[in-house]
């Protein structure tokens, strides 16, 4: 890894923007990831389970999309080396009052952690960005529908964009058969981009 990552990498670790101004109880930022990574994985924001873990998508939903990447070729210790772990906010937001629900990061959340992300974009230089959940594509793709959009690759700014949805229980997008199909066919997109990237 080289230092410029490090470095960030440590600053991110302190960071407490959110704590202070009382957005969320208690700051635990993540990151994940190596300066080679050639695949950048973004996410919404860290899970209760990756904040007590202190690791990237290692709760229900985060595993489920660990396995749609071994479907598509990918090795599990890829996690790492080969993909970066990314999220809008970096820090588990909390749940929404009275729910099991984790709470989406409200706009001032995603604008104080931002620049974070934006570094380590900088830093890492992905080839590939797979952006997971509405709130990620929104941001970097587009605000149109995800039956629009999942299944197709996108070429912006020399980078491919992947968009995923989001596997949270909470969410019912996967429900419908045709979506089902649809994330079939993203799976297949991003294996035929790690040929492409990789070479195997
Ligand atoms: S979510 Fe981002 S900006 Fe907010 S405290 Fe965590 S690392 Fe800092």
């Amino acid at each position: 890894m080289s230092r410029t990552l490090q470095v960030l990498q440590a600053e991110i670790h302190v960071c407490r923007k959110c704590e202070i101004a009382g957005y969320i109880p208690e700051a635990r930022p993540l990151t994940a990831g190596s300066q080679s990574a050639r695949f950048m994985v973004i996410g919404q924001a860290p899970s209760r389970t990756d904040h007590l873990s202190g690791q990237f998508f290692v709760g229900p939903a985060g595993r489920r999309l660990r396995e749609w990447f071994l479907e598509a070729g990918f090795a599990p210790e890829d996690f790492g080396s080969v993909i970066y772990s990314a999220a809008i906010t970096k820090c588990f937001p909390g749940r929404v009052s009275g729910s099991s629900k984790d709470r989406a990061p409200s706009r001032a959340e995603q604008n104080l952690c931002r620049p974070w992300l934006d570094a380590e974009m900088a830093a890492v230089d992905p080839r590939v960005v797979v952006l997971f959940g509405g709130l990620a594509i929104g941001t970097f793709l587009s605000k149109r529908s995800l039956a629009e959009l999942i299944g197709q690759t996108f070429e912006r700014e020399g980078r491919l964009w992947i968009p995923l949805p989001h596997s949270s229980g909470a969410s019912t997008w996967l429900n419908a058969a045709a979506h089902k199909t649809l994330l079939a066919d993203a799976i297949v997109q991003l294996k035929t981009v790690r040929l492409e990237v990789t070479g195997q």
